[in-house]
């Protein structure tokens, strides 16, 4: 079937894109672009939500790093499969975006879902013996069921949610009549994920290889899930133990003294966030804002790891290529880590420098 993606290739010729540094497909934010793009030149087209299924599971079992893996493989085979008629993006985590240009025909799309993404169902490879992996897709078109990205996909969100309430590994296309009332319970699914990224914290600062060996694994975990660009301990010195990710803008960090770093945060919370460093010439906090530039750092949140009276170091998780929205749920992590490496240190007596050794 001859597909029409004048638009898309116009759109996509012109310049480079940020891509997601994990999967290697198109950012977030990159797609939103677009689709606010197509919206405002009145193209038709479909945008679809697709989430991994019981991707939790598959982390539980064989361990984030190969989650990772799995992650970039179902991007690969989403790309390939919709090479000829449509753009993906990573939304975050196991879920993607893509926008098929064009096609809003009830039939036609139900084919192509059916037909092409389907395909990437499948086992994933022999290093995964005998993993099958499946997907749920959720779809939304424009105009017919939204009339701008926002509503496109709270409509898209729901088919995604009846899909899985389904019974997932299936697709469904929004139909106001049969999708309108449907309530979504996000709650319950950022409870999950929570409670599933606070235990897997003490999962890797508990493992028997010791505290350094833990904590290294924490931040490749932090890297990838929280998608930070640097993540580091440093104590009143030096940087003790740091993850860089490879698309950093620089891979040189330096200390960054810890009183002004204090400055940043909530005294009574002991951690703070600064989404753009711009923010800190407007509290005169300049010295701050030079030495933070000077690593090209955009957007840095910051914890003290302290237990009773005593600081240990601060954790510093900062962001080289683009500015953060620090969430709670980001700082709730980055607490909860650097709460309970201040504690471990006090019971095996060390210092971070210890660590160095
Ligand atoms: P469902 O079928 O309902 O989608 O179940 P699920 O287990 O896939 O749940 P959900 O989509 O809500 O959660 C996705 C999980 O994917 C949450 C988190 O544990 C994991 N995850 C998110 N980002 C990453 C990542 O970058 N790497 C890895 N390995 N896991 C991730
Ligand atoms: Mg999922």
């Amino acid at each position: 079937m001859p597909y029409n993606l004048t638009m898309t290739k116009d759109y996509f010729k012109k310049g480079s894109f940020p891509t997601d540094p994990l999967t290697g497909v198109y950012t977030r934010e990159v797609i939103v672009d677009y689709i606010n793009h197509l919206v405002s030149n009145n193209i038709p087209f479909s945008m679809a939500l697709v989430d991994i299924d019981n991707f939790k599971r598959v982390n539980d079992t064989y361990g984030h790093i190969a989650g990772d893996k799995i992650i970039a493989s179902v991007a690969k085979k989403l790309k390939d499969v919709s090479k000829n008629f449509g753009v993906v993006a990573r939304f975050g985590g196991d879920e993607f975006i893509l926008v098929y240009e064009g096609i809003v025909e009830y039939d036609e799309l139900w084919n192509l879902c059916h037909k092409e993404i389907n395909k990437v169902n499948g086992y994933i490879s022999p290093e995964f013996d005998g993993l099958y992996i499946t997907i749920t897709q959720g779809l939304s078109r424009f105009p017919l069921d939204a009339k701008n990205y926002t509503h496109l996909l709270e409509t898209a969100d729901k088919a995604l949610y009846r899909g899985k309430t389904k019974g997932r590994n299936c697709f469904v296309i929004y139909l106001e009549e049969k999708h309108k009332n449907l309530v979504l319970k996000p709650q319950e699914k950022s409870f999950m994920n929570s409670m599933y990224m606070h235990s897997s914290i003490f999962r890797f600062l508990s493992v028997n290889a010791g505290l350094k060996k833990g904590i290294d694994d924490l931040f490749k975990f932090f890297n990838s899930f929280l998608m930070i660009d640097h993540i580091c301990l440093q104590d009143e010195k030096n940087i003790i133990i740091e993850k860089i990710h490879p698309l950093s803008r620089t891979q040189n960090f330096k200390y960054v003294p810890t009183k002004l770093l204090a400055y940043t945060m909530n005294p009574a919370s002991e951690i703070g966030s600064v989404n753009d460093i711009a923010e800190l010439q407007e509290i005169n906090q300049d010295t701050l804002f030079d030495i933070l530039k000077n690593q090209k750092v955009i957007s840095g949140c910051y914890s003290k790891v302290t237990y009773k009276e005593k600081q240990y170091g601060t954790l510093r998780a900062e962001m080289t290529t683009s500015k953060r929205i620090w969430q709670y749920s980001d700082m709730d992590l980055l607490l909860t880590a650097s709460k309970t490496i201040a504690l471990i240190l006090h019971y095996e007596d060390k210092t971070l420098a210890d660590l160095k050794k």
